[in-house]
């Protein structure tokens, strides 16, 4: 017991523990925390790093910090000792709502792996009031709630620093709120996000809407409002454009005040464009390089070789652009600017498709980001390969050198030893503790995990850890959405965004084709619990059927006890970093089955694996890579090659109506979405629109991989009914192969290659 630690405690929360609430114990931790990350700031030297993007997303932070700060076994102790519970007390922590999938979680990982580490690099962002959205199923279909996450005392601390903006011609001021980022065993960073104090939350009404004229009301109170029509869209620009005008004013401050004379900016700053999101920081450090009187062709020189861009994804409709007359509109000082570096990269090459401003007057954010930083990577092996080669080969011609891959990860910190204490402690009695530092240690695992020379014992103790987190993934559940889940099944889970290139789809038919087959009298080896998260951007019309499409099947299953003894179907109400850290450890198959060539990375992937999940995937992202890593015979692959699908594409002449006539059992499985178990109990409009895309449309090609799919998927679930105990090896294997994919990794490669921290 530490004495010191608990008398700290007790004098913060200003009496015996014992006779504290969860919110008074939430706070004093709040208070030892700051502390205690406050005197792990240390100056910097040399060059730093400033990471911007539209998201962080950071998930709760106590727990976090206190494992980060070497603290949470003692608080624990002394909690327990009065009778608390930390797990009880992390509950009264909102999670802070700054992020929307695997770009803001990735964004959080490397805040982390900076800080442990010990490089000096801090975030820039913005500090939304509301967050993505808070997502409500009750209905049978996915409606929208503002997630509010700012309370009284919060991580995010205001200060008395601010900058003027102009937008639209009119000044605001920005605050600046900043929030520790500790690392493990290491130094403390920060995450700088800007607000107005004009924004006005009482705005919004029925759900998320809100006036997008008010912009000094309403700037920061969500993360991507709704952009379907044009005033959406330029509150977009006037968020990326408070972000970024702040923003670069916090570094050439800071940098200044270190020493610069901004003529040598790049010595002192990096500037890690987290995709296009935040590029208008190019044209605005050239605006203010030329207030403090740079000319206009060092200032280019001088942004090009402190910024780089990490490009996130290959979909067209994500690549921006913005018509020049919303930025006339909202950044007129910008866009003369924007004009003579789109003149100055057209002098660089003929080929129109690579200008910064095309022919008919939008702005290419990401050909901005390629001509003028020096540094494009992508996030996976695969994904850099295809930008080299098809979505961005003019440019990889242009510039083959600053074409790099940083292959994405995940700090283990929060995805090993925070969601995972059991097996956290399982490694370190194996292998000692090495591995929390160096993550490259897991393959001291690998002894155990070859069949030759595996304990039996081990695994057992493997197999009863991934049945506890199983037990307390369903107690979880029956608490919060009322559900409980059948421990003795596999669990196979599918949490992601939603998105038809992710193709929950695909699992929605082969889930149907499961449930026509019980009804056939064809059981399956083992029951299957299939537990799907994902939130639909509210505009996004078909991910929303999918989403009724789920929530509807799941009623027909369980409505039905001859089914329900084999197959559950769970859909967890607004997926977030907290959900996610309940399912990930209880998984025992991850899917992974994006149409190939669409998924750039994928952490969650990585996470899973960590975890002791096996990947049912397709050759997409970094499945690629874990595949490579684990072998053939400890990932489940199927479905189309990235080649043949990119081939499909160039060819055209995809027709998903052939497929369906071709196979019977996809004919069943789609014909049942709108029959009569589905229309008794969802709503047909929504059905039949699903359907009808599948058969005239299917985009993201779900038919073509049904087959395979559905073999593979069988596959997977006889192994782990008949051979659970091989099972529980292979599943090590995956866990002693998942160092690669620290952030830790990720970072030092970043470092290396690109930013030359400190130096
Ligand atoms: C990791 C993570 C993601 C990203 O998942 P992918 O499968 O890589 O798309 C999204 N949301 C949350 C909450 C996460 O933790």
């Amino acid at each position: 017991m530490n004495a010191n630690l608990k008398n700290t405690l007790t004098e913060l929360a200003g009496k015996p523990l014992a006779g504290c609430t969860d919110q008074e114990i939430y706070l004093a931790l709040l208070e030892l925390v700051r502390r205690e990350s406050d005197a792990r700031r240390t100056p910097v030297r040399g060059k730093k790093l400033y990471y911007i993007s539209a998201e962080f997303l950071i998930g709760k932070l106590l727990s976090n910090n206190l494992i980060n700060l070497g603290l949470y076994d003692d608080v624990r102790e002394i909690l327990a000792e009065a009778g608390k519970s930390l797990s009880d007390i992390e509950e009264v922590e909102p999670e802070p709502s700054l992020g929307n999938g695997g770009l803001g979680r990735l964004a959080a990982c490397f805040l982390d792996s900076l800080a442990t580490l010990g490089l000096p690099g801090d975030g820039i962002g913005l500090r939304y009031h509301f967050g993505l959205f808070k997502q409500d199923l009750s209905a049978g279909v996915q409606s929208e709630q503002p997630d509010p996450w700012l309370t009284a005392n919060s991580w995010a601390e205001p200060t008395d620093v601010t900058f003027p903006v102009q937008l639209a011609g009119k000044p605001v001021t920005a605050r600046l709120y900043r929030l520790d980022v500790t690392g493990y065993e290491g130094r403390t960073n920060t995450l700088n996000l800007f607000d107005l104090d004009t924004i006005d939350e009482s705005i919004v009404h029925d759900g998320i809407r809100f006036d997008k004229d008010d912009v000094e009301k309403c700037l920061t109170l969500f993360l991507y409002p709704d952009d379907s029509d044009e005033a959406g869209r330029l509150l977009r620009i006037y968020q990326q454009y408070l972000m970024v005008s702040a923003g670069a004013q916090l570094i050439l401050a800071e940098c200044k005040e270190r020493g610069s004379d901004l003529h040598d900016l790049a010595k002192y700053a990096a500037i890690q464009i987290n995709d296009t999101h935040p590029s208008m920081v190019i044209p605005e450090l050239i605006r203010l390089l030329g207030e403090e009187g740079i000319e206009f062709d060092e200032a280019v020189q001088i942004v090009t070789d402190t910024c780089a861009y990490t490009n996130h994804t290959i979909l067209a409709e994500a690549l921006e652009t913005w018509p020049r007359g919303y930025l006339e509109k909202v950044v007129p000082q910008l866009m003369p600017i924007i004009e003579q570096l789109d003149a100055a990269a057209r002098a660089r090459t003929g080929n129109e498709g690579l200008a910064v401003i095309d022919g008919g007057g939008n702005v290419h954010m990401a050909h901005m980001d390629i001509h003028f930083t020096h540094s494009t990577n992508g996030v996976a092996a695969l994904h850099t390969e295809i930008l080299k080669n098809t979505e961005l080969h003019g440019f990889y011609e242009l510039y083959p050198e600053k074409f790099n891959n940083k292959t994405n990860g995940i700090t283990f910190r929060r995805w090993l030893l925070e969601c995972n204490p059991a097996l956290t402690a399982e490694i370190e009695g194996l292998i000692g503790p090495g591995f929390k530092k160096d993550a490259a240690e897991l393959e001291k695992l690998l002894p155990y995990a070859d069949a030759a020379t595996a304990d039996i014992n081990i695994l057992q103790q493997l197999a009863q850890i991934k049945a506890k987190n199983k037990k307390a993934l369903s107690d979880w559940l029956a608490r919060t959405q009322g559900v409980q889940l059948n421990c003795e099944a596999m669990f196979d889970i599918q949490a992601k965004r939603l998105h038809e290139y992710k193709r929950q789809q695909l699992n929605l038919l082969y889930l149907i084709h499961q449930y026509l087959e019980v009804k056939a009298g064809h059981t399956p080896a083992v029951p299957l619990v299939s537990i799907f998260g994902a939130k639909a951007a509210p505009a996004y019309t078909i991910a929303k059927d999918i989403i009724h499409a789920l929530l509807t099947l799941s009623r027909v299953i369980a409505a039905d006890p001859e089914a329900s003894q084999w197959l559950q179907l769970v859909f967890i109400e607004n997926y977030n970093v907290t959900a996610a850290e309940k399912l990930i450890p209880a998984c025992d198959l991850s899917e992974q089955i994006s149409l190939a060539s669409k998924e750039a990375s994928g952490t969650g992937n990585m996470k899973f694996m960590l975890n002791g999940a096996l990947t049912l995937g397709t050759m997409d992202g970094a499945n690629v890579e874990i595949a490579d890593l684990v072998g053939g015979d400890n990932i489940y692959i199927f479905g189309a090659s990235s080649g043949q699908v990119i081939h499909r594409y160039a060819a055209g002449d995809y027709n998903p109506r052939e497929w369906y006539e071709a196979d019977p059992n996809l004919r069943r499985a789609i014909d049942f979405l709108t029959g009569p178990e589905m229309l008794a109990e969802g709503r047909e409009e929504n059905l039949a629109r699903l359907k009808n895309e599948l058969i005239g449309k299917d985009w993201f090609q779900t038919l073509p991989d049904f087959n395979a799919y559905l073999v593979r998927k069988g596959q997977a679930v006889a192994d782990y009914a008949f051979d659970p105990l091989g099972w529980t090896r292979r599943t090590l294997v995956n866990i002693a192969k998942a160092g690669y994919f620290s952030s830790d990794r990720t970072i030092a490669e970043y470092d290396r290659d690109i930013w030359h921290l400190g130096e």
